[in-house]
């Protein structure tokens, strides 16, 4: 034996071939449904989604489809992160607010996307593996807390642009109050069993919103979301 280490390879192994496996999911789940946003692409192309789930679903990683991460919770489809990011219009300016950390991935894309990003997930676990996910992968500009973000997170308000990535029944207040002027938020509003992707601006201090596609999340649950 030669004592050589390997080299130590940032991306976990099999990089390579989930590059490739990345790459089919941009074109296909993407580009062919209409995401056009350049740096969207890109920060989906560049984000390792496989290290966002538990080893054996690795190999699903990429796939057209939610995957559960524990807790009754699910990784968002591919397709929804892109149309949700892009609905969110980033310069790489922005201050985001993100609520439902869940694995980490979404924050991921975000963080790639924006100046910061302040996540909110009401589990610890989930909260902690997603914090340590993003710290190994290198991302400084995030924070994940672990609270019922449906209050927001006031301390570090106004924020450009607010994601929510789970079922809400409406608007939250505390949301709503937390979105900078001319700021973007986009969520799932809806019953629990569908939603609509909704996006909200604030204009002059009013609430302007605008409905997009249909979805499928998880509920909030929380204050100013769903019963527990
Ligand atoms: N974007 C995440 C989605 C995770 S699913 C991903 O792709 O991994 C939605 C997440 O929202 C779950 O982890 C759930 O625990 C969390 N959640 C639900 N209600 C919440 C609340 N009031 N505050 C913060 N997180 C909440």
């Amino acid at each position: 034996m030669l004592g050589i280490p390997l080299p130590r390879d940032p991306m976990g192994p099999g990089a390579a071939r989930y590059a490739r496996e990345r790459e089919r999911m941009v074109e296909e789940q993407l580009v062919r449904r209409g995401i056009t946003d350049p740096r969207v692409l890109d920060a989906m192309r560049k984000v390792p989604r496989h290290l966002f789930v538990e080893e054996a679903l690795r190999d699903r990683a990429y796939g057209d489809y939610p995957l559960p991460i524990g807790e009754g919770q699910t990784i968002s489809q591919p397709y929804m992160v892109g149309i949700m990011t892009q609905l969110l219009q980033l310069t790489g300016r922005e201050k985001v607010l993100e609520i439902g950390t869940g694995s980490g991935y979404q924050t991921a894309v975000l963080a790639e996307l924006a100046r910061r990003v302040c996540s909110v997930e009401r589990i610890p676990s989930l909260a902690a593996r997603a914090r340590a996910t993003l710290e190994a992968l290198g991302y400084t500009n995030v924070w994940v807390r672990t609270a019922d973000g449906t209050f927001g997170w006031p301390d570090e308000a106004p924020f450009d642009r607010i994601l929510v990535s789970a079922a809400s029944p409406s608007v939250p207040e505390p949301l709503f109050e937390q979105l900078a002027e001319g700021g973007r938020m986009v969520l799932p509003v809806g019953d629990t069993v569908s939603q609509i992707l909704t996006v909200v601006e604030r204009i002059e201090g009013e609430m302007r919103t605008t409905v997009d596609a249909g979805c499928v999340f998880v509920k909030l649950i929380g204050k100013y979301g769903w019963e527990g």
